[in-house]
């Protein structure tokens, strides 16, 4: 039977009453999260103003190598988009959700800073953070007290090297302490959210699947069906911002 549009008030409330009792909550976020903030998710930025190009091959080290200029103005347009945008009700309510947990660990594909800036603590940035920039050779993170972009090219490191965002782009592998860390996470929960990603950039991908291997409930808010829905007990279908505070406990669970 097909769902309707509406979010059904029954998944909603087994959504609320899981993630009020998960032991082990794991929330893994997506590009979705912040587009209520503004901030384009790639398909999003497919229409937007570089349509022309494709993000896969702006968001890898030999387009780096081809035109850091091109590219780093890419990510300044980003840059500057994160910072002027402020945390959603989606943010906020991640961050309540995760102070009334037993134990909730946040994973998160966005490289922007909205989630901490929405009050969340501890979170495994599994693809970087685009406010940092580090250097293209040495790796030597930037050192000055004036943002690195506020140059309109990329600027040099000490060695000679240039600068460029602390992301992890295609191609690249992701921290291996990080990767364990969600890995452990995903392996080890009872619940798991998964809110605005479209699941086709792996590995992250494969964190809903091992956590539902491993008997999890997996709960996915999204406006759409995507590649993850096959592994959801509910799908809320819905904008994070107009969800996931309907999910936030009342509070910390008694006895804990
Ligand atoms: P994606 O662009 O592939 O998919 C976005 C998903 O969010 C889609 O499934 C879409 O239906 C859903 N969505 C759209 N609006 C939503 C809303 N208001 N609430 C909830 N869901 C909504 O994004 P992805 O799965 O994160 O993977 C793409 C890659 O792009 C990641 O590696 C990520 O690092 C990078 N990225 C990050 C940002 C950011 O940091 N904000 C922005 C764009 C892309
Ligand atoms: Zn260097």
């Amino acid at each position: 039977m097909q769902r309707s549009a509406a979010i059904e008030t029954e998944s909603l409330q087994r959504a609320r009453d899981q993630v009020a009792q998960a032991r082990h909550l794991v929330c893994l976020t997506g590009a979705g999260l912040s587009a209520e903030s503004g901030i384009p998710t790639f398909r999003d930025a497919q229409k937007g103003l570089w349509s022309r190009f494709d993000p896969a091959e702006l968001a890898s080290e030999p387009a780096f190598r081809k035109a850091p200029g091109r590219v780093w103005s890419w990510y300044r347009e980003r840059y500057e988009s994160v910072r002027a945008a402020s945390p959603n009700p989606g943010h906020k309510a991640l961050a309540l959700i995760q102070s009334r947990a037993r134990d909730c660990r946040i994973v998160s594909q966005n490289v922007d800073d909205l989630l901490e800036r929405g009050g969340a603590s501890n979170v495994y940035r599994l693809h970087g953070d685009i406010t940092r920039c580090k250097c293209s050779e040495c790796a030597r993170p930037w050192a000055h007290p004036a943002s690195p972009w506020k140059h309109e090219a990329p600027p040099t490191c000490d060695c000679g090297g240039l600068m460029r965002p602390d992301v992890v782009w295609f191609g690249e592998f992701l921290d291996p302490a990080i990767w364990n860390r969600c890995l452990e996470a995903a392996a080890n929960c009872d619940v798991a959210l998964v809110v605005g990603t479209s699941g086709m950039v792996a590995p992250a991908s494969d964190l809903p699947e091992l956590a539902a291997s491993q008997g999890a409930a997996i709960i996915e808010v999204n406006p759409e069906r995507t590649g993850l829905s096959q592994w959801a007990d509910l799908w809320l279908q819905g904008s994070a911002a107009r969800v996931l505070p309907a999910l936030v406990p009342s509070a910390r669970p008694a006895g804990d």
